[in-house]
């Protein structure tokens, strides 16, 4: 029979143990038990059976009850869903179980509207960005189209101009892809042993075009003949560098000096890179590294920025499990520091 509620219960336990009481009154009778005695025996045995028919049943039927609730919420966890033998104070156990989960579907909901919030404003943010170069290459194009292509004065320069803007909206997609195959980890750092004052190097060499356009002065605070070794992907922290070099020359002043020092510190070499450019008041340094954060937008679009590029930064030094912190003062300037493991 299957019992579904508390009623059924009682009516199949009533019936029970009206027979089983029945059964036990007959047989004490029929062996002729003497009075005195006959009623303690009877009501010990009759305690010990009621309490193991109750005790059977009423366990059965909570246990029964209560693990179609485990399951689903077992299910919910992810945990597997096999049926829990409860014992002991059932409904305090229980109690904790639900709490926990409910906290737990809570904690979930509140991750998928993070999420959710996340992926809307980065949707928001990489159409905004698209959406002036895409405008802006329309114009020129429409212009040259409407009788500049034959005027002399001008074809050529809103050519260069639209070709500018399809370096930008290529920088930004370049970004865009680095940023969210970092994100979903699908970038493998390849660690191997990096001479870090040779890369600066190389890199200080790759951008030399860029910083001859503000003559802005990468240097060393000292000279470095020896190497110091890192354990880092060399490619990935030659994009660091390059990210915060180039930055400092984007926002550098004119004839403006950037500095690169090294510092051995425990197990770990610190690098920074310092400038005496235009700087920024202190409450802009906490969301600095957040992706499209800008100080002054308009500055940041007329050197091409992509508003990525210290997101980026970061990305890669976490993934090295090392940190990168940064200190700026408004028209004083900026150092950027990070630390990487010494080889
Ligand atoms: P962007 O493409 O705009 O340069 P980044 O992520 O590289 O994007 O930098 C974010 C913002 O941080 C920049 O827009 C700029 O306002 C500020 N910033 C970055 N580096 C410096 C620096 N060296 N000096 C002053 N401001 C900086």
């Amino acid at each position: 029979m299957q019992i579904d509620s508390a009623k059924q219960l009682s009516a199949a336990l009533a019936v029970a143990l009206t027979i089983l009481s029945t059964i036990v009154a007959a047989t004490l009778y029929s062996f002729e038990v003497k009075l005195e005695l006959q009623v303690l025996v009877y009501f010990i045995a009759i305690f010990l059976i009621f309490f193991f028919t109750i005790n059977f049943f009423v366990s059965r039927f909570i246990n029964n009850k209560l693990n179609i609730i485990y399951k689903s919420i077992l299910k919910t966890k992810g945990s597997s869903s096999k049926s829990k033998n409860l014992t002991g104070d059932v409904f305090k156990t229980v109690n904790k179980d639900v709490v926990e989960w409910m906290k737990f579907t809570e904690q979930q909901k509140q991750e998928y509207e993070l999420k959710e919030e996340y992926r809307r404003e980065f949707i928001g943010n990489v159409s905004h960005e698209l959406k002036t170069p895409i405008f802006n290459i329309q114009g020129y194009i429409l212009t040259l189209l409407e009788g500049g292509l034959e005027d002399p004065n001008i074809n050529r320069k809103y050519l260069q101009r639209a070709e500018k803007s399809v370096s930008r909206m290529i920088n930004l997609v370049n970004d865009l892809d680095t940023i969210t195959r970092l994100e979903a980890g699908q970038l493998a750092l390849i660690i191997k042993k990096v001479d870090i004052v040779a890369l600066a190097k190389e890199v200080i060499e790759y951008l030399e075009d860029f910083e001859k356009e503000k003559n802005i002065n990468i240097v060393f605070n000292k000279e470095y003949n020896a190497p110091i070794y890192v354990k880092c992907d060399k490619q990935k922290i030659f994009q660091v560098l390059s990210n915060l070099l180039i930055n400092s020359i984007k926002y550098g002043k004119q004839g403006g000096k950037t500095e690169i020092r090294f510092f051995k510190i425990d197990d770990n070499v610190m690098v920074e890179v310092a400038d005496n450019g235009v700087g920024m008041d202190e409450k802009h340094l906490p969301r600095l590294f957040e992706r499209f954060y800008r100080v002054e937008e308009s500055r940041s679009r007329d050197m091409g920025g992509s508003g990525l590029g210290l997101a980026i930064v970061k990305h890669i030094i976490e993934a090295h499990d090392q940190t990168i912190n940064v200190r700026s003062t408004k028209d004083v300037g900026s150092t950027f520091s990070f630390t990487l493991e010494k080889a």
